[in-house]
């Protein structure tokens, strides 16, 4: 079989992890399999490359020499325990060192000029990937494997210009990704390849959105048409709920594409929902498994749907960190594309909507949005809306999170909301906005963020996800 095999920063957090990934990929190699690697950022990085990035654009220098050299001594640190032959061990640690040295550099330069624009944040948060890639690549080379390391921009992922969150060319990117690691695989060498970060059609590094090494396994995947898609973590695949919310969740043995994509995008983020919808026309299968537990058959993602009378509900999950805007007037009474008005607005600021919910009198529109994206976002709806008088009051509440129910079971199944409601009630959380999606296999609901935690474990139960 052809085989893209992603890895997340968990399964490569040092370099012991880093070993165990290796016997996995050799294993799958010696049983004859072509294999693509992809890899993350050791688990924590692109975090801490984020507040650098912040701290520099305000300025701050003291940090950096601290920070770079915390850096280089965890990865060289990876690299010693992981890259076993000497040689190789060193050409590895000198592509760590010069990598860290350009970091350091644009560090510098960002905190003299005081600012940190979505392309700058993107060229800085790429860094990470890019000093795990050449130790996972390093660590199979002194194992024997021929290997050859890229990022995803010399792999040939082209993006748009959308930093941040960039999405595929995949005509282009076919074509090259065709031409630059179809040739490695036909020599028997193993591409490893960078998740995460692309460029442009301008050559310009862009990233894929956190959490968007699943993007680059599914990107390249199509581009190689490949028989399957393996997505290794931490987990034994996707469950009925997040295991650190709720221990007796299970795990779903089989899901559907339009399923795991409604669940991806409603926070579980055990997989980024772009990843799905790349190969969901091409109906190529992914699987997530574990790689503490190798032996666990996982989840398998496919276009079946399978519904079991059983199991109305698959899943259930929970995105913290989010903020409720509610926009009230009534000058919005009846005047059309107020909605629009408001989402183009947000849409312009990058800000992305959650979920939404319009009360049937039209004079309130409620949404939400990520909680670091609310300070954004009241701005701009406060200059445009209460300045243009197009609405009276706008409202936030800053400590809520959303709770999705997920499963292609719920369509067509009556009362599947009362239950979840009463369940929710009995438990004496207050529901403070509720949506169903269109596609009918999830409902949505805002609750305070301290409820939260419990209002999974109430569903969980109620829905006998647990048996
Ligand atoms: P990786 O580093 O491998 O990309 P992530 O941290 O992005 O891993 O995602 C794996 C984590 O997602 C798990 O450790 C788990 O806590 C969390 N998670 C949330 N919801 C689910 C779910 N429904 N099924 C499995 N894992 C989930
Ligand atoms: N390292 C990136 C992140 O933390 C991408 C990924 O892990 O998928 O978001
Ligand atoms: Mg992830």
């Amino acid at each position: 079989m052809k085989l893209i095999m992603k890895f997340g920063g968990t399964s490569v957090a040092d370099g012991e992890r880093i070993s165990h990934v290796c016997n996995i990929i050799e294993k799958y190699l010696k049983q004859g399999n072509k294999v693509v690697v992809v890899v993350s950022a050791l688990a924590g990085v692109t975090d801490q490359l984020v507040k650098a990035c912040g701290l520099a654009g305000k300025g701050e220098k003291e940090f950096i020499k601290g920070f770079i050299e915390e850096l280089k001594k965890r990865h060289l640190e990876t690299c010693r325990v992981a890259v076993k032959d000497e040689g190789v061990c060193r050409l590895t640690e000198k592509t760590v060192e010069d990598t860290l040295l350009e970091l350091e550099n644009v560090l510098v330069g960002v905190s003299y000029l005081r600012e940190v624009t979505p392309r700058i944040k993107d060229y800085i948060l790429s860094f990470g990937e890019r000093l795990s890639t050449p130790i996972v690549c390093g660590a199979l080379n002194s194992m024997g494997v021929k290997a050859e390391w890229f990022t995803g921009k010399d792999a040939g992922i082209v993006t748009d210009s959308n930093f941040g969150g960039a999405r595929p060319l995949m005509e282009t990117t076919t074509h090259q990704v065709k031409a630059r690691l179809q040739k490695v695989l036909d020599e028997n060498i193993t591409p490893v390849v960078t998740g995460f970060i692309a460029a442009d059609q301008n050559g310009v590094i862009t990233t894929l959105g956190r959490g968007g090494s699943d993007c680059t396994a599914s990107i390249l995947g199509v581009a190689l048409d490949v028989d399957e898609i393996w997505i290794w973590t931490d987990v034994d695949g996707i469950m009925t709920t997040d295991p650190k919310i709720e221990p007796k969740a299970k795990v779903i043995p089989q899901i559907s594409y339009m399923e795991a994509m409604e669940m991806a995008y409603f926070g579980a983020k055990m997989m980024h929902p772009g990843a799905i919808e790349i190969v969901m026309g091409k109906r190529i299968p992914i699987r997530v498994k574990n790689t503490f537990n190798p032996e666990n058959p996982g989840t398998l993602i496919s276009s079946e749907q399978k519904v079991e009378s059983t199991s109305i509900v698959k899943a259930i999950s929970l995105i913290r960190k989010a903020a409720l805007i509610t926009v009230e007037g009534a000058a919005m009474f009846g005047v059309p594309g107020t909605a629009a008005k408001i989402f183009s607005l947000l849409g312009e600021k990058n800000i992305n909507v959650l979920m939404i919910s319009q009360s049937s009198s039209e004079a309130n529109i409620s949404f939400v949005v990520p909680r670091d994206t609310l300070e954004d976002a009241l701005s701009i709806l406060e200059v445009k809306l209460l300045g243009g008088k197009i609405a009276r009051e706008i409202k936030a509440e800053d400590d809520i999170c959303v709770i999705a129910l997920v499963g292609a079971g719920m369509v067509g199944t009556p009362g599947v909301a009362a239950r979840v409601f009463s369940a929710v009630g009995r438990e004496k959380i207050n529901v403070r906005m509720i949506a169903q999606g269109s596609s009918e296999l999830n409902i949505s609901f805002v609750v305070k963020e301290a409820d939260g935690e419990r209002a999974v474990k109430a569903l969980h139960k109620e829905f006998g996800l647990e048996k």
